[in-house]
């Protein structure tokens, strides 16, 4: 008898975008004719084109894996040096991280699911509410969960609840957590945290020999440099955090899959008898055995972000999304809704018309404006009345989208 693991069982039925997309099917089936006019803010996909250069590199990676002396099989399953290189003199300057502290992959959303692999039972799991499901989900799999209660709600993890009272950075718990999840610019409240706040985590993951799981995914977007780019621009933070990154939004490689995780070889966990591990060597093994390293032609091509015209390319990008998300953010405070983030993150978060829930939401704007939004309950019970617009789209969608907005609620 095969046996299953029944965490799966435990998975909320709907992930919300599965849900959004039968609904979506279910209004396109219905409406033909309205159908055609749909757009969709929902789902965090890029729109635009790869720049030029990564496109360049990819063709010139390839071609050198259609000549005999250049070609090349498996590489480093941690990434090639050539990338890692890059990363830390591109992103990282100045602030102590090595290159064989970068571990590239394919992916931020299998980075965050896969780290759980090198911890153990018991900890105690601190996510923000509202927060990006994966990070939920994938400790519901491993069993680090009980059952989920009818508003969604886990037990057994803490939940911080993120609302505009804190300004969607939760507050350090009052209870000792032994993993927390942050992610800056966040998804989906487009909020972003400063340096005293995220001073505050570090010192809170010090006291607790805690580890901060720092989700950096939008790093990019950041305009004001005030902002705190990396958790490791903070003191201390090489001791107790690791960074997640991705090319997906910023190179917009969400189709052609490139992301990395920098774990210092200072940060440390601990054995059931308190015996000090360091993590680097953990993840180390962990990645070069399940993972055989991501493609060398896309490895290049992320590389290719750092180059001076990917740079002015990525940047032309960023200006026209973070372009979009002002039109947005406009569109909804002059419908008289109130409005957050999409300044330093290319999410628009908005509070719903009073006595409308998320998912009322969600369907007004289907039905009437023929525009998919994301409704901020999807991202947990602190989400319920909100709803995420995404600024990743073409200009002309974004000005149409405008416009339906103040037809809509003006
Ligand atoms: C988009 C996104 C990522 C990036 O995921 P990839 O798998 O690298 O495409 C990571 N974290 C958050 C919160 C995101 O929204």
């Amino acid at each position: 008898m095969a046996r299953i693991n029944e965490n799966f069982l435990k998975l909320k039925a709907g992930y919300l975008f599965p849900e959004i997309a039968r609904r979506v099917n279910a209004f396109t089936e219905g409406n033909p004719e309205a159908a055609k006019r749909l757009i969709r803010c929902g789902i965090g996909d890029v729109t635009e084109p790869l720049p030029e250069a990564c496109r360049q590199a990819m063709h010139e990676a390839i071609d050198e894996l259609g000549n005999a002396a250049t070609f090349k099989g498996y590489g480093p399953e941690q990434g090639y040096a050539f990338l890692r290189e890059a990363i830390v003199e591109n992103q990282f300057a100045g602030l102590g991280i090595a290159a064989d502290e970068v571990f590239i992959s394919d992916g931020s959303k299998c980075d965050t699911g896969n780290i759980l692999d090198i911890f153990g039972k018991g900890n105690v799991i601190a996510i923000t509410d509202p927060v990006y499901p994966v990070y939920v989900d994938t400790n519901v799999m491993i069993g680090n969960t009980g059952d989920a209660d009818e508003t969604g709600a886990y037990a057994g993890l803490v939940y911080l609840p993120c609302t505009p009272e804190n300004g969607f950075v939760p507050a350090i718990p009052d209870r000792k957590v032994d993993l927390v999840y942050l992610c800056y610019p966040n998804n989906p409240t487009g909020a972003t945290a400063t340096r005293a706040q995220l001073e505050a985590w570090v010192a809170y993951a010090r006291a607790n020999q805690a580890i901060i799981l720092y989700d950096a995914a939008y790093e990019a977007f950041i305009q004001d440099p005030e902002l705190p780019r990396s958790i490791f621009e903070i003191e201390g933070a090489r001791d107790c955090a690791m960074e997640f990154r991705s090319f997906s939004k910023n190179g917009g490689f969400t189709g052609v899959r490139c992301a990395y995780i920098v774990i210092p070889k200072t940060l440390k966990g601990y054995t059931a008898d308190g015996q000090e591990q360091a993590i680097h060597p953990l993840w180390s093994r962990r990645h070069s055995t399940k993972f055989n390293g991501a493609s060398y032609p896309v490895q290049k091509g992320a590389a290719a972000v750092f180059s001076e015209a990917g740079k002015a390319q990525v940047a032309a990008l960023i200006e026209g999304y973070m372009g979009n998300a002002k039109l947005l953010r406009e569109a909804c405070a002059a419908a008289g809704l109130p409005v957050f983030g999409g300044v330093n993150a290319p999410y628009v978060w908005v509070g719903c018309p009073a006595g409308l829930t998320s998912w009322d939401m969600f369907d007004k704007m289907l039905n009437e404006a023929n525009v998919v939004i994301t409704p901020g309950s999807g991202f947990g019970a602190a989400g319920e009345g909100y709803f995420r617009i995404s600024a990743f789209n073409t200009r002309a969608n974004v000005e149409e989208v405008c416009r339906r907005i103040g037809a809509t609620f003006g």
